[in-house]
């Protein structure tokens, strides 16, 4: 756990002071969550709810800003918006709406960032690029729904420099949103940027990154 404190520490030392750095906590123990929040970490990115109940069962609620930073069942979607603070992953209309409800349902704003599928994969999560402004228009008249920035993952690609583009073409439509004025929108946040690449993310606009194995370690079943 002392090694997960120092590694936040020095990648936090080597962040700019406007990005977040957000801790991806897929398969880690609620410890080595809170070694991460010793280190100064104040947001932490969950892939699941159930993980994310037992984390915040063992740390409280208010330990840290909790993001969905994986898939989003609409069955799930009651529990999302309880348990977090940001939600990164919302790519339709559908899901959209039923955020909305659930947000009207218990008078509160939620929260969302849209997922960008920056590398037009046909397997992948997200709104095409090209997509972004439509649907944003589309999910405009939804005020129990905040719009605060985008998010993206790029594709899998083993040299992050060519990831560069994918973070370059998200940032532009970023811009072109926020110059857009939609009217539940409040463009701040721009979410890219993994262990990997966070450093070409940053240089390319990035307000947030999210980080897994650079402040954890390799994942067990990573090998
Ligand atoms: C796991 C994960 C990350 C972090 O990945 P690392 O390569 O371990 O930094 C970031 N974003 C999402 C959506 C993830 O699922």
């Amino acid at each position: 756990m002392a090694g997960i404190e120092g590694r936040v520490r020095g990648i936090l030392e080597g962040v700019p002071p406007h990005v977040t750095v957000v801790a991806a906590a897929k398969t880690r123990t609620p410890d080595e969550i809170r070694a991460a929040l010793g280190g100064g970490i104040r947001a932490v990115g969950e892939n699941y709810v159930q993980e994310t109940e037992i984390a915040q069962s063992a740390l409280g609620r208010r330990a840290a800003e909790w993001h969905l930073i994986g898939a989003l069942q609409r069955n799930k979607a009651r529990d999302a918006v309880r348990l977090f603070d940001l939600i990164q992953t919302v790519d339709s209309l559908r899901l959209a709406e039923k955020l909305d409800a659930e947000g009207r349902r218990i008078d509160r704003v939620v929260p969302i960032l849209i997922e960008v599928n920056s590398g037009r994969e046909p397997q992948k999560a997200g709104v095409f690029p090209e997509d972004v402004e439509g649907f944003a228009r589309e999910i405009a008249g939804l005020a129990s729904i905040e719009v605060r920035g985008l998010m993206t993952l790029g594709p899998a690609l083993p040299e992050p420099g060519a990831l560069r583009p994918f973070f370059a073409e998200t940032r532009r439509r970023f811009d072109a949103l926020a110059r857009l004025g939609l009217s539940n929108a409040r463009m701040t946040i721009l979410s890219m940027g993994m262990s990997d690449s966070y450093r070409e993310a940053i240089e390319e606009g990035a307000t947030m990154v999210r980080l897994g194995t650079a402040l954890f370690g390799a994942r067990r079943e990573d090998g």
